[in-house]
């Protein structure tokens, strides 16, 4: 199915364009400060999209200082009290996110939709498996596949019925396979771009897992237009999560990839040591470059020829590799060094 484009500020969603990445804040959004100082460090690794929680009158209000110091766009996060959205929208939010299931009465989701008509914001109609209505809940027993697509459904008749297309969607469970089943059957029915992710996914180990689970299936399969990796921890490390599981499917590129080898008991040097310090000084440089950290001679070797750039160790030394060709052997203690000059003078 087309998916219809959504502009979120100047990003576009769906529509062809590439997978969007996307993350929330983790501050209080009263403290607008702090807010600024963290959506600043995700502009600086290339988040695209960033969205705060609105749960009261007094954080609305940091809207426009905080549109004022960055430069992606805002998405408002709005659940329970509709007039939080509506000034969400008259403060400067380039989207809004709501549940319109806890919003209430249609009026007031009406109002939403009209204020979003009249200033061409998009509304992200987002359903979590922990919001899903009694009255379906007691039809489905629990909040399964079913239950969040005809809660989905129902959510949605309003927009329909007011003729708003100008949606994303989300529907997200703690389940990596429900979450699967859940988005294969929305990009099935819907033609609005989806917001893919796994909810309560956990502490960044276990909710990186969780989150690629899910994600790289449906990812692989086309579907899903911008993706959060909801972390316990801290936002950078969701924007980072998104951007590997973007590059390991061939969908994105972001700044260079190192390949190690797992190391075992033919290597004798410290591997770990070597590719944790490669890792580190990769992350000033941005081009797409490969970069390749090899433990010994039975497939170093032919593995650091394939990268632009590689090490391949032998005992307490190695050989560094440009493009294939060997360059230079130094010692265990020089490998990091010599390989990051030779990047860099190249
Ligand atoms: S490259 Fe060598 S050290 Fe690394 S895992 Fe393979 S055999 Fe072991």
């Amino acid at each position: 199915m087309k998916i219809l484009p959504v502009m979120v500020g100047s990003i576009q969603i769906g529509g062809g364009a590439p997978v969007r990445i996307q993350s929330m804040t983790k501050c209080r959004t009263e403290n607008s400060k702090a807010v600024i100082k963290e959506i600043k460090q995700l502009e600086k690794v290339n988040c695209e999209i960033i969205r705060i929680a609105i749960p009261n009158h007094t954080a609305v209000k940091s809207i426009p200082k905080i549109k004022d110091k960055i430069k992606i766009p805002l998405v408002a996060d709005i659940h329970f009290d509709y007039k939080l959205a509506l000034e969400s929208m008259k403060l400067g939010a380039d989207k809004i996110r709501i549940n319109p299931g806890n919003i209430g009465a249609d009026y007031k989701v009406k109002e939403i939709i009209k204020a979003a008509r009249d200033k061409k914001i998009p509304i992200r109609v987002g359903v979590n498996a922990g919001s899903i209505s009694k009255t379906i809940l007691a039809k489905y027993k629990n909040p399964n596949v079913q239950a969040i697509l005809e809660s989905i459904k129902q959510n949605l008749k309003i927009f329909e019925r007011e003729d708003y297309h100008n949606i994303v969607l989300s529907a997200k469970t703690a389940n990596p396979k429900e979450t699967i089943e859940v988005y294969q059957k929305l990009a099935e029915l819907y033609p609005y771009p989806l917001h893919i992710g796994v909810t309560e996914a956990g502490l960044p180990f276990e909710g990186a897992i969780r989150n690629t689970t899910a994600l790289a299936i449906l990812l692989n399969q086309g579907i899903g237009d911008t993706i959060r990796v909801s972390l316990t921890g801290p936002s950078i490390l969701e924007v980072k999560a998104a951007q590997e599981i973007l590059s390991s499917l061939g969908k994105r590129k972001f700044g260079p990839t190192l390949i190690s080898c797992p190391t075992c008991g033919r290597c004798e040097v410290d591997l770990i040591k070597i590719a944790s310090q490669v890792n580190k000084k990769l992350a000033s440089i941005t081009e797409p470059i490969k970069v390749a950290v090899m433990g010994c001679v039975v497939n170093g070797p032919g593995e650091a020829k394939t990268a632009d750039y590689g090490i391949a160790c032998g005992k307490k030394s190695g050989v560094i590799f440009k493009h294939g060709n060997i360059v230079k052997k130094c010692r265990e203690q020089d490998l990091v060094s010599e390989l990051f000059r030779l990047i860099k003078g190249s």
